[in-house]
C-alpha cells in the first residue's frame, strides 16, 4: 500500500465533510472517499432546512446569495382537522443543499482535506485485528490506501459498518426497510388559496409544507417502508390543505428510523451521521444532529491520533459524550414518538384542544433542545380533562395505556443512556439492560408501521 493518511472517511455527505474539516483543522491528514461525483451531491434533495442557531453552534458561516432560499421565522403545528394550531418563533434557514455542500467542502479543502470522487470503498484491510487501510475502486481500477483511523459516514446503508464482523462492541446488522421512512416531496407552483407562512407541520400525516425555490411550496410526507404508500398518503395529505398548486417537480428518498448502534466505535473505527441513524426522531432531519456527533468524534479522534491510541478504549469517549447528551434525548424520543404519532386523528384533535399539551414553549424545546417539556401546573390541570376525554370516547383507553407504557420505557432508556458506561469493560452489562427496552419500543413501532403500510397500500 502506497499512500497513507491519518484518517480515511467514507462518504462526502454533510457528516463526512464536517468531520474531516474539524479533524483536519486539528492538524491531521484526512482523505474523504465518495462514490458519486462531488458536484452531484445534494441534488436529489434540493431545498433543505437547518435551524439558524446551528450555524453558530457548529461554527459555520451563515449562507448568503443563491444558497439561502428563505429565512423562515415560525413553525406552526396543526391539528388534523385544521381547527387548532400552535405557532412558535423559531428561525429556520431554507437552503439549496448542493450549494451548502459545496461551501462546506470548500472549508474542508481549505483546511487540507483531500476529496476523491467516484471512488468507492470496497472493504477493509486488517493487520493484527486493526483496520490498517481500505480497498477502493476509483480512477485507475482497484487499489489500497493506508490509514490509522477509518470513519463510516457513508449514509444509512453503512458501507463500512455492515462489512465489519459483529463483535460485542460493533453491530453490523443491515438496515431493514421497516426501519426507514420514505420521504416524498412535491414542489408546487401556481399556488391558489391561502397558505400560512413558515414551516407547517401535521403530526397525523408526518407531513409538512414550507417554501421551496422562488415562489414554489414544498409539500411532503414521511411514510414507513413503502414508496407506493408514501405517494398515496401524500395525495391524501395534499387534499386536506387549504391551497392547491401544480407539481413543478418531485423527489423521494429515505431516512433511517431506528436506534443507533449501541456503540459507535471499535478498534480503529468510528461511525456517524445517517450511518449511525442519528436523525431527529421527531422529524427525520439529520444534518445538524449529525454535526453534533461529528464534532465530538473529531475532538476524540484528534486526541486518540495524537496519543497514538486508536483502540476502542482510546475512541470510547465519543460514545460517552454523544450518548450521555444528544443520544440520551434521542433514545427517549425514538421510543416515545411512535406512541404519540400512532394516535388517531380524532385523538390528536382532542389533545390539541387541551391547554398545556401542544404549546409554543414545547415546540421550541423539542426543535432546539430535543426535549419534550411540559409545565407541571398545566399538566396537573390537564389530567381531569384527559380523564373526561376517555369517558366521552375521544381518547381510547388503549392509546392512553400505550402512551403511559412507552413513556416509562422511554424514560428508563434515557436514564440508562445518561449513565452510558465510562469504559468498554462495563459495556456488556449496560447493553443487557438496554436491549430488552429497545425490543419493547421496536415492537410498538413496527406494529404501528405495519398498520400504516396496510392502511395506505
Ligand atoms: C427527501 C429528504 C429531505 C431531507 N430534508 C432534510 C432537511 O431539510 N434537513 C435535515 O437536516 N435533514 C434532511 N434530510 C436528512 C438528511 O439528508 C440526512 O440526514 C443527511 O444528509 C445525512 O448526511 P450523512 O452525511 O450522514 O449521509 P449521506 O448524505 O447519505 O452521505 C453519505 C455519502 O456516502 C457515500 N457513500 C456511500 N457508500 C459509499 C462507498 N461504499 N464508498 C464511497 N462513498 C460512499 C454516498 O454516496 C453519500 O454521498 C432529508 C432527507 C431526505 C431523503
Amino acid at each position: 500500500m502506497g499512500e497513507a493518511f491519518d484518517a480515511v472517511v467514507v462518504g462526502a455527505g454533510t457528516s463526512g465533510t464536517y468531520f474531516s474539516w474539524k479533524l483536519s483543522e486539528a492538524g491531521f491528514r484526512c482523505l474523504v472517499l465518495e462514490k458519486e461525483k462531488l458536484d452531484s451531491l445534494g441534488r436529489s434533495i434540493g431545498p433543505f432546512h437547518m435551524e439558524e442557531p446551528a450555524f453558530e453552534r457548529f461554527n459555520i458561516p451563515l449562507p448568503q446569495g443563491d444558497e439561502l432560499l428563505h429565512r423562515l421565522e415560525t413553525i406552526t403545528m396543526w391539528s388534523p382537522n385544521g381547527e387548532h394550531r400552535v405557532t412558535a418563533r423559531l428561525i429556520t434557514l431554507d437552503m439549496d443543499k448542493p450549494a451548502f455542500m459545496k461551501r462546506l467542502r470548500g472549508y474542508a479543502m481549505n483546511s487540507g482535506v483531500e476529496f476523491r470522487e467516484e471512488t468507492e470503498f470496497l472493504g477493509l484491510v486488517r493487520e493484527r485485528g486493526f483496520p490498517a487501510g481500505v480497498r477502493v475502486r476509483g480512477d485507475g481500477g482497484e487499489y489500497e490506501i493506508r490509514c490509522r483511523l477509518l470513519v463510516d459516514a457513508s449514509g444509512m446503508r453503512g458501507a463500512v459498518r455492515t462489512g465489519m464482523p459483529s463483535t460485542l462492541w460493533w453491530e453490523s446488522d443491515p438496515l431493514e426497510d421497516m426501519d426507514t421512512l420514505v420521504v416524498y416531496m412535491e414542489s408546487w407552483k401556481e399556488l391558489e388559496g391561502e397558505h400560512n407562512p413558515g414551516i407547517n407541520s401535521y403530526l397525523h400525516f408526518q407531513g409538512w409544507y414550507a417554501p421551496s425555490y422562488g415562489e414554489e411550496m414544498i409539500v411532503g410526507v414521511g411514510m414507513p417502508a413503502s414508496r407506493d404508500a408514501a405517494r398515496k398518503r401524500h395525495r391524501a395529505f395534499a387534499s386536506t390543505l387549504p391551497f392547491r398548486g401544480v407539481t413543478a417537480w418531485s423527489t423521494e428518498g429515505r431516512v433511517p428510523y431506528r436506534r443507533p448502534p449501541l456503540s459507535l466505535v471499535d478498534n480503529g473505527i468510528m461511525v456517524m451521521g445517517d450511518a449511525a441513524f442519528m436523525n431527529k426522531p421527531f422529524s427525520g432531519e439529520g444534518v445538524t444532529s449529525g454535526f453534533a456527533a461529528c464534532r465530538i468524534a473529531a475532538d476524540v479522534a484528534a486526541e486518540a491520533l495524537a496519543e497514538d491510541d486508536l483502540t476502542r478504549e482510546g475512541l470510547w469517549p465519543y460514545n460517552v459524550r454523544y450518548f450521555r447528551d444528544q443520544g440520551a434525548k434521542f433514545a427517549f424520543l425514538a421510543a416515545f414518538m411512535p406512541a404519540v404519532v400512532s394516535l388517531s386523528p380524532r385523538e390528536v384533535d382532542f389533545l390539541y384542544s387541551v391547554p398545556g399539551i401542544f404549546t409554543e414553549e414545547g415546540t421550541v424545546a423539542l426543535n432546539l433542545e430535543y426535549e419534550m417539556r411540559s409545565d407541571p401546573v398545566e399538566t396537573a390541570r390537564a389530567f381531569p380533562v384527559l380523564a373526561g376525554g376517555i369517558a366521552s370516547g375521544k381518547l381510547r383507553p388503549a392509546s392512553v395505556t400505550r402512551l403511559a407504557l412507552m413513556g416509562s420505557v422511554a424514560a428508563k432508556l434515557r436514564r440508562l443512556y445518561e449513565a452510558y458506561p465510562e469504559h468498554p469493560a462495563t459495556f456488556a452489562s449496560w447493553a443487557d439492560r438496554v436491549r430488552p427496552l429497545w425490543r419493547k419500543a421496536d415492537r410498538v413501532r413496527h406494529d404501528y408501521f405495519r398498520k400504516l403500510v396496510r392502511e395506505w397500500a
